[in-house]
């Protein structure tokens, strides 16, 4: 591939996301327009070769026919004072689903407890409110915390990740009201498909980048078979669109998706950003706009960092 079709980038986060302050990858041009390859800079080789799988598909192969124009979004609430809800909602215009982070070190229940009510009051009875712990929890905390937080919330959607591995989660379904989500028990998986077999999930989020692809997470929905939500690896406008092109070719989607995240970015790769309008994204593929490519750009020693790891990778696929 020439210079021009490929372009490295690296974008300050407004806020620190899992330890990250600035957010980097490698976009290029295919036949089928722009892909992003953005495995977080600790993976290995092996691991980020399923992103590379991903971008490959969405540089070479046309995504599949999309059954719906637009896709619900969340809003996320990270581990802030319930004073500060209302203000972090204002920036998921029409947002009616809200994620919500629980769990988190140094933040009792009781402070996550009041951060929930606070998204109940600001949402109204409508909205729709989950939770994500990352795992933090062993059956017994679950057991005993998720129903206390379904109270504080006024009825959870559900709770995602609320244990660390699938054999727990499928436990703790057998014990609380509560509908289960899974992310990192499907995602860091050597075989994603034991979440189905245990029944250890009322949901499911797929992630495009790191399960390999749009096609791939399709095939992965239709062999689970329970109701699917797709999020977003923390990527530009570029890799976010492959993530709706996959909302958008699911048979159903019940569940507004974790896709209204370029707003963690400080700017964005496009000129037309896909940020949700109405709580709703819509179904289509920006391109890279040369300014804000030129604004993006990262600084040599990062961007052969890249070249050399994408170079590997490909070598490996
Ligand atoms: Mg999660």
């Amino acid at each position: 591939m020439s210079d021009s079709s490929r372009a490295v980038y690296g974008i300050r986060m407004r806020t620190p996301f899992r330890g990250l302050t600035v957010r980097q990858g490698l976009l290029m041009e295919g036949p089928s327009g722009w892909a992003e390859f953005s495995p977080f800079p600790e993976y290995d080789d092996v691991q980020s070769l399923a992103w590379w799988h991903a971008a490959q598909e969405s540089a070479t192969e046309e995504w599949p026919a999309p059954v719906r124009d637009q896709v619900p979004v969340n809003a996320t609430v990270p581990a802030v004072h319930p004073s500060q809800v209302p203000a972090v909602l204002r920036a998921f215009p029409g947002c009616t689903t809200a994620k919500v982070k629980v769990a988190e070190a140094g933040h009792p229940p009781a402070a996550d407890e009041a951060r929930l009510a606070a998204v109940r009051a600001a949402l109204g009875p409508a909205g729709r409110i989950r939770v994500d712990a990352n795992g933090a929890w062993d059956v017994e905390t679950a057991t005993r915390l998720l129903p206390r937080y379904d109270r504080a919330a006024g009825g959870l959607e559900y709770a995602e990740q609320p244990c660390g591995s699938a054999e727990e989660l499928a436990q703790l379904r057998r014990r609380v009201g509560v509908r289960i989500a899974v992310d990192e028990s499907i995602r860091r998986a050597d075989d994603p498909l034991r979440v189905a077999r245990l029944h250890a999930a009322d949901v499911v989020v797929l992630k495009v980048q790191p399960l390999g692809g749009v096609r791939a997470c399709l095939r992965l929905a239709e062999q689970v078979g329970v109701p699917v939500v797709v999020s977003s690896a923390l990527e530009t406008s570029i890799g976010i669109a492959a993530g709706v092109a996959l909302a958008a070719a699911l048979p159903e989607l019940p569940y507004a998706c974790g896709l209204a995240t370029v707003g963690l970015l400080e700017h964005d790769v496009v000129a037309d950003p896909l940020v949700a309008v109405d709580g709703m994204l819509p179904v289509r593929r920006p391109e890279p706009d040369p300014a804000a490519l030129a604004a993006s750009r990262a600084d040599a020693a990062t961007t052969a960092w890249w070249r050399d790891r994408a170079g590997r990778i490909a070598r490996l696929a």
